[in-house]
């Protein structure tokens, strides 16, 4: 099931896409829902974040071949920073270029929505706080992060956070190729079978510190390829099976 937030003239709500039609969700997708009988066509609806999450856990150094790449050795725990619950944006919006930055960078990441309030679950259980999946693109002011040594302000301006077009009830996240394309050249291709720590060990280990709530996003790490933009690019983040999320930079 592809679950989606759309906007449509004063409505804001959440509907179940198929083909190009959403029918519409009577109820709370992070609790009890069913699909009504209304349905509207995609295209006379505006896509918006599929959640808003209250936190993006956001996970650094995750795959192996971007650490190949970086020449560095794998972590032996995953490293995990947020992003404030503002720089959420959805699909098709502008990511906003800010002027005290002059090395903006995308990084194409799979993103995790939690379906239930979690803690200090085991990898186990952690199938069981998961809602689906959606693609990320992890915006970074990569000259920031260098200056400040630490990553709150790189990693935190409005629109640094683009995830969409929908949660994927039915992903499996052991193995899809992941790409990113800026103005329709490939700049990242890996898989996510690439991944350093999979998906339950970092739903456990998140859990292990802060406590989960429904619609909060956990991002996953970006391959190799990871480089700049600039105002007007088109950026295209595309992970098999849960479609593309496309952002201009403004
Ligand atoms: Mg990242």
């Amino acid at each position: 099931m592809k679950i989606v937030r759309f906007r449509h003239e004063d409505e804001i709500g959440y509907g179940v896409l198929k083909g190009d039609e959403i029918s519409l969700v009577d109820g709370n997708v992070f609790g009890v829902f069913h699909i009504g009988d209304r349905k509207l066509a995609l295209d006379d609806v505006r896509l918006l974040a599929p959640c808003e999450p209250g936190k993006a856990v956001c996970i650094g150094l995750n795959y192996v071949d971007h650490a190949a790449e970086l020449n560095m050795d794998l972590p032996a725990e995953p490293l995990m920073f947020l992003k404030p619950s503002t720089s959420v944006c959805g699909p098709g919006d502008t990511i906003v270029y800010p002027a005290m930055t002059e090395n903006l960078h995308y990084e194409a990441e799979l993103g995790i929505v939690i379906g239930k309030r979690c803690k200090a679950v085991s990898e186990e259980e952690a199938g069981e706080c998961i809602l689906g999946y959606t693609c990320a693109n992890d915006v970074t002011a990569r000259d920031l992060q260098a200056r400040d040594g630490q990553w709150t302000r790189c990693k935190s301006f409005d629109t640094f956070l683009p995830i969409g077009p929908c949660i994927d009830t039915r992903f499996k996240p052991d193995s899809a190729p992941i790409r990113l394309t800026l103005n329709g050249e490939e700049k990242q291709s890996s898989d996510i079978s690439n991944f350093i720590f999979k998906v339950p060990r970092l739903i456990s280990f998140v859990s292990q510190v802060m406590t989960l709530l429904p619609g909060d996003v956990i991002i996953t790490g970006t391959p190799p390829g990871i480089g700049p933009m600039e105002r007007g690019d088109v950026v295209r983040v595309e992970i098999e099976g849960l479609g593309v999320l496309e952002n201009v930079v403004g």
